[in-house]
């Protein structure tokens, strides 16, 4: 066709673009309106939670406990103060209360300032400002929640190998312990419930007769390697620590990769896996975006990704973020909320399927306490009804992620959408598809 003539056809494609064009200007303008609107609503009442709520309103918890709601969102919004207030009080370093002085020297002598992993930014306000570094941060534009300055990969990499008796790996094989039978039928719960996101999956139904190839990172001394195996999935382990990668090896004779996910990508055969998961990681790792990219580089598309780590923006963390469970350095580099996580998976080509909290790995006895304190229940009794609400309102410390790898054409639109449209998955701002799940 001549680019310059005008059929009747061309015409009418041409006001159908113009009509499109003005409704997409009409979008874009009505959500700058909506933004400002939610800005000034976040900013005068617990808007956070009761929004959460809100949303969740045909929720029979919510019905059953709509006073300690209301408590509960002042409380949760009083943490922010206290934030403030322990930037004044404390002084000690904040650090690994167990790590060998030798690894501890190392690693403070690596220390070096980080830009925001997730948007690049470089505007982080500080959030708890110990003395002397690291600090725990917050970026200015997305709202990520991290270590500053942090410490380089070798010096990071010698503190996880390190055998000496207060460094990471013995500390690993005490946490994780024997893997008992009560245990193990726990891990295989977990993995049966990922399996069923393969078979949800209509665009690439799961052939049945093909083995479910599965791969954790992080797998330290192989108890969910082993549970899948047991399951007849092909496994293979990522792991940073030598001696329990080693150890795997060894005593499980299961493939595993000492190294990072990143190394891992140059070796394991691309876009072979169904299911990956990161059971507490991503939080231990200096570049989640470069992570989830090596993951994502892994899974076949349509496959899956489970992700698990400590919520910075939980209930506990808010309400004293110094002495939280999980405030660890240098352990812990990274706290996610549900937005950030979300939008670093949107970041890194995957799509959310369901989002959720729980007690998970957190103490829940220490837990029920603090909410009995903060909101002044008679019983404990009431604060763990409490603290199921706070699940459904994706407030507990453990925060837990499904999410699918799209397919190229769809990864495409996800970067645009998240690159272009930085307001939509914003701290806060409720973008996210938090699903509550009961079990
Ligand atoms: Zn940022």
């Amino acid at each position: 066709m001549n680019a310059t003539s005008h059929t009747p056809e061309d015409t009418a494609l041409r006001a159908e673009i113009k009509d499109l064009q003005q409704r997409l200007a009409d979008v874009i303008a009505q959500n700058q309106r909506l933004q400002a609107e939610l800005e000034a609503i976040r900013n005068s009442v617990g808007w956070r939670v009761l929004e959460k709520a809100y949303r969740l309103r045909r929720s029979r918890l919510i019905n059953v406990i709509t006073a300690p709601m209301l408590r509960l969102a002042k409380a949760y919004l009083r943490g922010d103060e206290k934030r403030v207030a322990s930037q004044r009080t404390r002084e000690s370093a904040l650090r690994s209360p167990t790590a060998s002085e030798a690894s501890w020297e190392k690693l403070k002598a690596s220390l070096h300032p980080v830009p925001c992993d997730l948007c690049g930014a470089d505007q982080a306000a500080i959030v708890l400002s110990p003395s002397p570094p690291p600090h725990v941060v917050r970026c200015g534009m997305c709202g990520l929640i991290y270590f500053n300055p942090q410490p380089t990969p070798e010096a990071l990499r010698e503190f996880y190998s390190s055998e000496s008796p207060e460094d990471y790996t013995p500390r690993l094989r005490e946490w994780q312990g024997e893997l008992s039978a009560q245990k193990a039928q726990k891990l295989t719960e977990e993995l049966n419930f990922l399996e069923q996101w393969l078979r949800r999956d209509d665009a690439r139904p799961h052939n049945a007769n093909q083995r479910v190839r599965f791969l954790e990172v992080g797998c330290a001394f192989g108890h969910q390697l082993f549970c899948a195996q047991q399951k007849g999935w092909e496994v293979v382990g990522v792991e940073l620590s030598a001696p329990a990668a080693n150890w795997v090896r060894q005593e499980l004779g299961l493939e595993v990769h000492n190294g990072t996910i990143e190394s891992a990508a140059r070796v394991l055969p691309p876009e072979s896996f169904d299911i990956v998961l990161m059971s507490h990681v991503l939080e231990h790792v200096l570049h989640p975006t470069a992570v989830l990219q090596a993951a994502a580089s892994l899974i076949k598309p349509g496959g899956v990704i489970a992700i698990y780590v400590p919520n910075g923006d939980s209930f506990p963390a808010r309400h004293d973020f110094d002495h939280w469970e999980w405030t660890s350095f240098p352990e812990h580099l990274y706290y996610f909320s549900p937005s950030t996580l979300a939008r670093l998976l949107t970041k890194c080509g995957f799509e959310v399927e369901q989002m959720w909290t729980c007690i998970g790995h957190s103490n829940s006895e220490q837990l029920y306490k603090l909410i009995q304190n903060c909101l002044s229940l008679r019983s404990l009794e009431e604060a763990a009804q409490v603290a199921e609400t706070l699940g459904s309102l994706c407030l507990l410390s453990d925060l837990r992620v499904v999410a699918r790898k799209l397919n190229r054409h769809d990864t495409k639109c996800a970067k645009s959408l998240s690159e272009n449209s930085p307001l939509l998955i914003k701290e806060g701002l409720g973008e996210v598809n938090i699903t509550p799940r009961t079990s």
